[in-house]
């Protein structure tokens, strides 16, 4: 199709700066005008206010993302430009983790393609479509990874809530091959069963994969260290540390099917000897060894910590409850740490960067008083790849800092 005949969405003055800068999203609080109809999910051209070429896209009226771009050259959308954009996707894995057998291969609008997500755990593929545009062309989709991978299923994990804005409803099965049970994965050379039907995410958290070697590293310092994995949930980083040389380590989730699947992923990897898994609130197991008595005095426990909880906050407006929660874990963590021991800690909520997420540590530092060192600063795996003119592509930050003795 000439992409000059499409319908062309024109921007207000001044809101096409951040297009130019690399963000796909067109908000129709900034559009100006359409110059005719367009069916939901169609191609659009997108042009500034002064008529100049700024990309073509997706369209949806239903969602306050207007257009979603998808290529800033006058290109056709088809299976060809699906097959170069998942290749150059792939080869940004393939040199940032090359020993990796499971990643995420398309990680949406990090690799220029809005509202597609394709992670790859060993033989099978997992695909969310989150935007109109994309869910329409998953047949294009579909046989483009079909013919890049032939890969025993392809499952698709469509209950996002982002959906809903899209007007797409909840979809989650087998769209391609075959697939019952669990899958086992390796991650670091670690066997993890993983339930893709039905786990978090799609499966599990790809984006520690390499957090969970940096802290295993940074607890083979300490030769049979005593470890705590706070939301353990399949013991990603608890089986990490104990393959690292920890004498013992907890897991705490309060979910019994991840304390159950985190066992089992344990005596899998014949680390059963030293994790032990239990179903608790975090925020409960945490205060509870923490009380003390009149005149007793608490003894620190754990050599490392590691606290990677969920989201605390979807929102903007409900940070400061999230931090609240941030603090309280840390505060209890940092109680329980012996002096020179190691804190591991994890934020994946977009609204709290990594300068508030570190404020918030440094006042349950302050009023533990007790002196942090950062030794380590993460961000996630490089198969969720951080476009900076892209905000919302940042969201885990992490560090590991060591308690001055
Ligand atoms: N560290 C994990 C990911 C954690 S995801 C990994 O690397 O795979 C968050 C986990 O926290 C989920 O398994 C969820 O069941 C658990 N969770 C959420 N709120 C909790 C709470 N208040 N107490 C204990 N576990 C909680």
């Amino acid at each position: 199709m000439d992409t000059e005949l499409l319908p062309t969405v024109f921007l207000k003055p001044g809101e096409a700066d951040r297009i130019v800068a690399g963000h796909p999203w067109i908000y129709h609080s900034s559009v100006q005008r359409l110059t005719r109809q367009v069916a939901d999910g169609d191609l659009v051209q997108v042009k500034d206010s002064k008529q100049r070429w700024l990309g073509i896209g997706f369209y949806n009226a239903k969602s306050k993302i207007n257009v979603r771009l998808v290529a800033r050259e006058r290109i056709e959308i088809d299976r060809a430009f699906f097959e170069r954009r998942i290749r150059a996707a792939l080869a940004v894995r393939e040199k940032h983790l090359p020993e990796a057998t499971s990643f995420r291969v398309v990680n949406a609008e990090s690799d220029q393609l809005s509202g597609l997500i394709v992670d790859k755990y060993e033989d099978v593929l997992v695909l969310q479509t989150s935007a109109l545009g994309m869910d329409q062309r998953k047949p294009m989709i579909l046989a483009t990874l079909e013919e890049i991978f032939s890969p025993r299923a392809i499952v698709e994990r469509n209950e996002l809530a982002s959906r809903k804005f899209e007007g797409l409803p909840d979809a989650n099965g087998v769209l391609r091959g075959d697939l019952r049970g669990p899958v086992d994965i390796q991650l670091n050379g670690l066997q993890f069963a993983v339930d893709l039907l039905a786990g978090h995410k799609t499966g599990l958290y790809l984006d520690q994969q390499a957090n969970y070697q940096a802290v295993a590293n940074q607890i083979a310092l300490t030769p049979g260290a005593k470890v705590l994995d706070c939301f353990s949930f399949l013991g990603g980083f608890a089986l990490h540390a104990a393959r690292a040389g920890a004498a013992q380590v907890i897991g705490i989730d309060q979910s019994e099917e991840a304390v159950k699947a985190a066992t089992l992923n344990a005596k899998t990897n014949g680390l059963q000897g030293k994790c032990a898994f239990e179903s608790a609130n975090v925020f409960d197991w945490l205060k509870a060894q923490t009380v003390t008595g009149p005149n007793e005095k608490l003894l620190p426990k754990f050599d490392a910590i590691i606290l990677d909880p969920p989201s605390f906050t979807r929102n903007r407006a409900s940070v400061p409850d999230a931090l609240r929660g941030y603090k309280e874990i840390h505060l209890r963590a940092l109680k329980l740490l012996k002096p020179g021991g190691t804190l591991a800690t994890f934020c994946c909520s977009h609204h709290v960067d990594a300068t508030l997420f570190q404020d918030v540590i440094l006042e349950a530092a302050f009023d533990t008083r007790k002196l942090l060192r950062r030794v380590a600063t993460c961000s996630q795996s490089p198969d969720h790849p951080v476009v900076p003119s892209i905000p919302e592509t940042e969201y885990l930050k992490g560090f590991l800092f060591e308690l001055t003795s």
